[in-house]
């Protein structure tokens, strides 16, 4: 293994976690394909029984994506809601837990549907007001749950205020770091106790594998969640494993070139006489710019923006575009846009999406690394 205490996040990205195969000297950490593991004597082995327990190319990219997060411990799991469902399920019948109100709306569908079911208590607060966090907090609340930005609408919380007051009432703090990955955003470096991610977007970075992975440094909470992903069992094939490790690599140039192509983009759309409000956190007249300064890196590839014209203008600009593909999902290389009251929200009820404002004008996209000329032709035809 590497020497990587003094690397910077680029080095840590390609190396950590991973050592040349010791059988053949194969650079790339290999799929392991197998479901169990021969042991010399019973109970004598190499730290491998049985794949849902662990799996060498899972083991390498829980180190990896925990490095990358300057995380003592790292899990992934098949996706990024059965993170979620084992992080959930550290939690008893009675527990609180105070969700910011823009959740990616599997999340919510999550938390109110299922895991209500069993007794855990869910409030949906707007956080960029901390001091809804007060308001809102009970005695039994447990954990802290932000997403930053926020899914759709970009709101910027936080995370470092946030963590100070949850932690003054003695309650843990997850982010879901999904939108930034770790080279814009390390939650744990700004107080949060543990991060989450839906490895499917920027961590994977191609469209072609579905994970998910938590990260923390606090060893009780780490082994309640180890205990989870083995007894829940929702882990990641070693197939996919290999594919998210071979993403995490070009990370940081990747995340660059969303960052330069999607600040363009919301200027162009931001001059637009069709175009009512353009929501990115790189924009000087976002509500949050300063927190969002302090806390990323740079301000990520996804931008929302609403439409004059309401539904009918929004699903014009979506049926005629050319190099944006209309899909859900986000943080591949190809663009991709969305609506999302129709589509990634749908499961949050029309009422709360109007409180919200997720409103039928408002279109989601997510910036791809094609060349940022070709993009804003793109939507400009669109949207004429
Ligand atoms: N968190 C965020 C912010 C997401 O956008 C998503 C999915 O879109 C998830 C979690 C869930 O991840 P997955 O689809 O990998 O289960």
């Amino acid at each position: 293994m590497k020497d990587l205490k003094k690397a910077h996040f680029e080095t840590i990205a390609i190396h950590a976690g991973q050592s040349p195969d010791p059988s053949t000297g194969a650079i790339m950490t290999p799929i392991y394909q197998t479901s169990t593991y021969v042991q010399k004597s019973p109970g004598v082995h190499q730290g491998y029984e049985y794949a849902r327990s662990q799996n060498p190319t899972r083991t390498a990219l829980e180190e990896n994506l925990a490095a990358m997060e300057g995380a003592k411990w790292g899990f992934c799991f098949a996706s990024g809601c059965a993170a979620m469902t084992a992080t959930i399920g550290t939690l008893r019948a009675g527990d609180h837990v105070l969700v910011c109100d823009d959740v990616y709306g599997g999340t919510y569908r999550l938390f109110s549907k299922v895991f209500s079911k069993f007794g855990v208590e869910f409030s949906f607060v707007d956080l960029t007001q901390t001091e809804n966090l007060e308001k809102h907090w009970k005695k039994t609340t447990k954990l802290l749950w932000l997403e930053t930005p926020t899914n759709p609408l970009l709101k910027i919380l936080d995370i470092q205020k946030l963590s100070e007051l949850s932690h003054a009432r003695s309650a843990l703090v997850l982010v879901d770091n999904t939108f930034c990955s770790p080279y814009l955003q390390q939650p744990l470096q700004l107080g949060a106790d543990l991060v989450l991610h839906s490895t499917t977007k920027y961590l994977g970075g191609h469209s072609d594998v579905v994970g998910g992975f938590v990260g923390t440094s606090n060893d009780e909470v780490a082994q309640a969640i180890r205990f989870n992903q083995n007894s829940m069992g929702g882990v990641p094939a070693p197939l996919d494993c290999f594919l998210a490790l071979r993403g995490t690599k070009t990370l940081a140039v990747r995340m660059d070139r969303h960052c330069e192509n999607a600040q363009k983009i919301a200027e162009f759309l931001a001059g637009h006489c069709q175009v009512e409000k353009v929501i990115y956190p790189g924009l000087k007249n976002h509500l949050q710019y300063e927190i969002a300064s302090r806390q990323m890196k740079n301000f990520g590839g996804m931008i929302s923006f609403v439409v004059k014209g309401g539904l009918a203008k929004a699903k014009a600009v979506l049926e005629n575009v050319k190099i944006f593909s209309l899909a859900e999902s986000l943080g591949g290389v190809e663009s991709l846009i969305e609506h999302p009251a129709i589509m990634t929200h749908a499961s949050v009820p029309a009422e709360n999406r109007k409180k919200l404002g997720i409103v039928d004008g408002l279109i989601r996209i997510s910036v791809g690394i094609e060349n940022e000329i070709d993009l804003v032709e793109d939507l400009k035809m669109a949207l004429q």
